[in-house]
């Protein structure tokens, strides 16, 4: 079923939800099994699994050079999404993104997608590769998530690269979208983000999920002028809870967020990272049941592949 369709569904009840990373390779399929297990009796009616581009490492040669190498620490997406449907009968997300991909390998990969039954996919530009100091788009690939979208709706109405294909299958796919209440980093401020989130709408982006955040005011704030910019589709709260102290800095730094200062008080009087872990998870619990209140259609938690915090706040909600 479509993303979309589980909160027609639903008729107002929030959902829950959450999203996986894949295991590092030479990791086997049972730890994606062990994170998603303890959280199935909440009923997720769609999980979602993140994909990880190429990075570069750099290996010292004998004669003192360093050799480039490339190599996917994470790869498994599209796998880990059909073992998921098969042995849960639950709707998998798998992210796409524009970074390393071509055109022709995005719809090759859309295809093989297709074939696995999969109807949603989160459409995403990707982020630059860890090395690299900003995003640069593969030769004949997409420079904005927007553009991706749009090869994806065209493939949705029977629109492939080669326009000479006769009687072409349409797929189908649910397309949701990324967005940032703090705003995307290299964005000059909220609106403009706004107004270019539009336009993954417009082009055919169908419901929006969003970065983490730990301010609810701001998520309030995001809303509001998303509506008035006339985006009209559902927008789900994306939800991590705190883990530990060093997340105090790691959350800033990798995704562009601030922490509120009664969060980072409360983190800081922790005499370990156990009980850090209990804060996390009662601001993530107040958070999520304010969002609830709120009359959002889902709740999505960024799991980061350790289901424990987020069992104990499901516990309390769902
Ligand atoms: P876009 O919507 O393309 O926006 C990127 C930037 O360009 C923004 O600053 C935007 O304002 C600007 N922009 C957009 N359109 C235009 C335009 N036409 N002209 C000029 N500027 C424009 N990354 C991964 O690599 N893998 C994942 O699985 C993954 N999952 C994610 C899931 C969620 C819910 C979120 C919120 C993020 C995820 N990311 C993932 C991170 C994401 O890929 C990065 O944040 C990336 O830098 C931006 O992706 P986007 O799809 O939001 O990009």
């Amino acid at each position: 079923m479509k993303v979309t369709e589980h909160f027609e569904k639903a008729k107002g009840k929030t959902l829950f939800s959450f999203e996986i990373i894949p295991p590092l390779k030479g990791q086997s399929i049972q730890s994606i099994f062990n994170a998603i297990d303890p959280l199935m009796e909440f009923k997720p009616p769609f999980i979602d699994v993140t994909y990880h581009r190429e990075e570069y490492v750099f290996k010292k040669l004998p004669n003192g050079l360093l050799d480039r190498q490339t190599t996917r620490k994470r790869p498994g997406t599209v796998g880990i999404c059909a073992a998921i449907i098969n042995r849960y009968q639950v709707d998998a997300v798998p992210h796409i993104i524009c970074g390393g991909f071509t055109r022709e390998e995005t719809e090759n990969a859309l295809i093989d997608l297709s074939f696995l039954g999969i109807k949603n996919v989160l459409a995403l530009r990707g982020d630059s590769i860890k090395t690299e100091p900003g995003f640069v788009p593969e030769p004949g690939g997409h420079s904005y998530a927007v553009d991706l979208i749009k090869q994806i709706v065209s493939m949705n109405q029977g629109v492939y690269l080669h326009e000479d294909l006769q009687n072409s299958s349409a797929s189908n796919f649910c397309v949701g979208v990324a967005a940032y209440p703090e705003k995307h980093f290299e964005s000059p401020n909220l609106s403009q983000d706004i107004a270019y989130l539009k336009q993954k709408i417009d082009a055919g982006g169908e419901y929006i999920v969003t970065q983490m955040f730990f301010n609810n005011k701001k998520f309030f704030n995001f809303v509001e002028k998303c509506r008035a910019a006339g985006i009209n589709v559902p927008i789900i709260p994306g939800i991590k809870p705190i883990a530990n102290r060093e997340h105090l800095t790691l959350l800033p730094r990798l995704f562009h967020i601030d922490i509120p200062e009664e969060l980072t008080e409360a983190v800081l009087s922790c005499k370990d990272d156990k009980d850090v872990r209990q804060v996390g998870i009662e601001w993530a619990i107040s958070q999520s049941k304010e969002l609830i209140d709120y009359g959002i259609p889902c709740l999505h938690y960024y799991t980061m592949g350790r289901s424990v915090g987020t069992r104990k706040i499901a516990e309390a909600l769902f």
